[in-house]
Parts: structure tokens; C-alpha cells; sequence
């Protein structure tokens, strides 16, 4: 790239080499490979510093072979849950996959015009992109990948995590995912710990809250998951850790985030375009699907897109609205040492009904379902929480995700 006009006009730019950006690169180079597209991250490293989860249904077969070229993990055997009253095994497959073997994987398969990391972009419009230092990227179309915007269209609460890659001093002997153990003190918060073991002697440790504030305490977290691997004997050395704030959607008016985000032209995409599951924040089968839609409608003009992708965003909002009054719930009805509970009584439900809510396909009978029954929370407190208001996601401390 350069500051004179001699940089020739992309079909397609990407700004933002996350999940979302990233995949829909690939997914374009998968469709077309003589398409030009460009991706700009301003990380040195495309996905950051992330271990993405999701389960194996949560994928169309499309989906799944667009994933084909990472290395991922898979625990075919499925998974454990754990809560005080109970503890489960799910047969689901679970994956993971890590942001280095995703960096890894893009920079194999995408044409090396294509990528540009450690290039920030200061100025969207739609026709393209201006970098800081002052270089133009000029393209058909633009699509805005750049995460998530704190908006105070939305309200909710947090969920906030810690999470550390242990290397065992011996084999540590898990030999499957331990999706929630909520067998640990609250604190305050529905807290869990997930387990993931990526090898013999490696383990990843994650310390979870959904808290009402976005205060990640760095201190705590490490002592509280040094006391959890300790009492289970995992004894080894930290090889990685990570950390993340993310929003759990719980309400808000999408048309207004759309109005005031808008760039006329420039498509959204991923977290920045609302794109996610409300409750879980597991997003990867959401940028999937976009990454896919992208791809088929690689040939609209960059109005057209934007157009395209906020209608898909509206889309997934109105399909997942079940979920952010489960949110409200959780946050609302439940005092916070007792929210384990509404997933303690989920977690007792069907595996297909299980599976749906993750992979945000709950049917009308799912939904039924789950809110029939003894009620995990006290009726008055869910009905005062569904009628009462959660707080704006902007009024607080703001969000962070780093490693
Ligand atoms: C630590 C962590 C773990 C998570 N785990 C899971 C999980 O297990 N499963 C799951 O489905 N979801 C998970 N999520 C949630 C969600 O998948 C991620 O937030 C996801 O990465 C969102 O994708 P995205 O592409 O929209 O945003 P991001 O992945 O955040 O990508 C945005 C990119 O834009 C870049 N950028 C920002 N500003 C600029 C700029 N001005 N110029 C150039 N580049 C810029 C950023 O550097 C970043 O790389 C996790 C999130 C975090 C933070």
C-alpha cells in the first residue's frame, strides 16, 4: 500500500482480521479465489489472543468444511457438567480452536495480497478505508469487522473470564471438556470453571463469571484458579493465559445501534454488527454463517451488503430474543450466589434441546419447556425482573479483551 492513488481498487475490503474478518475471508477465497480482497488487522497475529469453543451441531455441513482447514481440537466423546445438585455427561462433540492456529491457517490459505497486519484503520467510507499514517485501500465494497462498540442501546450484564493453558507435570487423566463445574463458590455472580484438556499434560483452565459489572480482578482470578487446579492436583507450569469482559445482551433496541453506527455503505459484520448469541457470547457458529452469506452475495455492491448484513443482523436479533430473556432472568430474578441454579435445571433437560440452545435454534416446544416445570428462581422475582430495566452497557467501566 502506498499514499499515491497506484493501489488498485479492491473487490472486497475487510477491516478487522478477527473471527468474523477472517472468516469471511475465507470463505470468499473458498468462493472465488480471483476475487482481490483485503484484510486489515491491526494486530500483528489475525484472531488476537482468543481460544474459540463451539459444539459440533451448532454447524451446517457448509459450515463445518469451511472450519476444515484449522487445526481444532475435537472431544468426540463429549462433555461433563457439574452443579450442586447434579453432574452430567452430553454426548455433543465439542471443539476448540486456537487464535494462533487460526492466524496460522488464514496466512496458508489466503493469497498473500490479501493480508495486512499491524495496519490500523482510522476512517471508513464506502468506498473504502483510510489507514493511520495515510494510506487509501479503495474497494467495491466495505465490510466492518473491527469487534465489538459498547452502546448504550443495549442493556445487560457481564460476562467476565480468566483463563490459563497449564502444562502438567504429569498426565493430568481428564479426558473430555468440563463445560461448567458451578461446584465452586459464587462470589457474587454465576461462576463456573471450564476445563479444557488440549493434550496428556495440558490442560486449559477458565474462571467464569456473569457478573453486573465489568470488573475483571486479575489478582482474584488467578488465586481462585491456582486453588481449583490445586485441590484437583493439576500441578504444572502456566504456558498461556487469557482474559476477557464480554456484554451479555439482555435487551435494547437494535434498529437504534443501527442507526447510530451506520457508515452509509459500509457493511457490519461479527460482534461489531450485532451478530452473536446474547447469553453464551459464543459467536463462532454466528461469524460462520455470516462468512458463508457474505460469500454467496460476494458480487453486491457495498450498499447492497450493508443492506444485506444489517437485515441478516435484525434477523438473528429477533431469533434470539428468547435468550436475552433468559438473560434477564439470570441477572434479574436470581440473587447472584443462586443464578447457578437456573443452569443446574437446564442442564436437566434434553440433549437436543441443550444442543439447539447453543447453536440458537430453539424451537416453540424447546422454549415451552424450558420455562415450564418447578422454577430454578421464585416467580415474583422473575416476573419484576422481565418487567424491570438492566442497566445500560456503556454506563460502566467498559469492556477489555486482551491476553
Ligand atoms: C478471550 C475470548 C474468548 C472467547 N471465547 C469464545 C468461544 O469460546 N466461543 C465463541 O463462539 N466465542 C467466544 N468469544 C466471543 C467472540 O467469539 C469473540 O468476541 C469474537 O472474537 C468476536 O469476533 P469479531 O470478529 O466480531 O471480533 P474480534 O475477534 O474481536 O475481531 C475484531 C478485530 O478487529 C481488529 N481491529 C479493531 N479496531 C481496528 C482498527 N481500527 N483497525 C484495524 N483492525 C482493528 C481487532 O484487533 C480484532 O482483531 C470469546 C471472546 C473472547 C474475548
Amino acid at each position: 500500500m502506498t499514499r499515491s492513488d497506484a493501489q488498485p481498487r479492491a473487490d472486497i475490503a475487510i477491516l478487522g482480521g478477527g473471527l468474523a474478518g477472517g472468516l469471511i475471508a475465507l470463505a470468499l477465497r473458498r468462493a472465488d479465489p480471483s476475487l482481490s480482497v483485503v484484510l486489515v488487522e491491526a494486530g500483528d497475529m489475525l484472531g488476537g489472543n482468543h481460544r474459540w469453543s463451539w459444539f459440533e451441531s451448532d454447524l451446517s455441513p457448509q459450515g463445518t468444511a469451511l472450519l476444515g482447514p484449522f487445526r481444532k481440537i475435537q472431544w468426540p466423546a463429549g462433555y461433563d457438567v457439574h452443579f450442586p445438585e447434579h453432574s452430567r455427561r452430553l454426548d455433543s462433540t465439542y471443539c476448540s480452536l486456537s487464535s494462533a492456529d487460526f492466524d496460522a491457517a488464514l496466512r496458508r490459505e489466503l493469497a498473500q495480497s490479501t493480508i495486512h497486519t499491524g495496519r490500523t484503520v482510522a476512517a471508513v467510507d464506502a468506498r473504502g478505508a483510510t489507514l493511520e499514517g495515510g494510506d487509501r485501500i479503495e474497494a467495491r465494497c466495505v465490510i466492518d469487522a473491527r469487534g465489538f462498540i459498547l452502546s448504550d442501546a443495549f442493556q445487560g450484564g457481564w460476562q467476565v473470564f480468566m483463563g490459563r493453558h497449564l502444562r502438567t507435570e504429569a498426565p493430568h487423566g481428564v479426558d473430555r471438556p468440563i463445560v461448567m463445574d458451578a461446584k465452586v463458590r459464587q462470589h457474587d455472580a454465576f461462576r463456573f470453571v471450564y476445563t479444557l484438556p488440549l493434550a496428556a499434560d495440558q490442560l486449559f483452565v477458565e474462571d467464569t463469571y456473569y457478573q453486573d459489572t465489568p470488573v475483571l480482578d486479575r489478582a482474584a482470578l488467578s488465586r481462585r484458579i491456582d486453588r481449583y487446579c490445586a485441590r484437583l492436583g493439576w500441578e504444572g507450569e502456566p504456558i498461556g493465559f487469557e482474559t476477557g469482559v464480554l456484554p451479555v445482551v439482555t435487551g435494547g433496541d437494535l434498529a437504534r445501534y443501527q442507526r447510530e453506527m451506520r457508515v452509509p455503505g459500509v457493511a457490519m459484520a461479527g460482534a461489531r454488527g450485532m451478530i452473536a448469541h446474547p447469553l453464551t457470547s459464543y459467536t463462532l457458529p454466528f461469524a460462520v454463517e455470516t462468512a458463508l452469506l457474505v460469500a454467496e452475495n460476494r458480487d453486491l455492491t457495498g450498499e447492497q451488503m450493508a443492506a444485506l448484513l444489517e437485515a441478516h443482523a435484525r434477523r438473528v436479533w429477533q431469533r434470539t430474543g428468547f435468550y436475552r430473556m433468559l438473560g434477564t432472568m439470570l441477572f434479574g430474578a436470581a440473587k447472584p450466589d443462586e443464578r447457578y441454579r437456573i443452569f443446574s435445571r437446564f442442564y436437566r433437560l434434553s440433549p437436543g434441546l441443550i444442543e439447539r440452545f447453543y447453536a440458537a435454534r430453539s424451537t416453540g416446544a424447546d422454549k415451552l419447556r424450558t420455562l415450564t416445570g418447578k422454577p430454578p428462581v421464585p416467580i415474583s422475582r422473575a416476573l419484576r425482573a422481565l418487567a424491570g430495566h438492566r442497566p445500560p452497557l456503556t454506563s460502566q467501566e467498559g469492556s477489555q479483551t486482551d491476553g
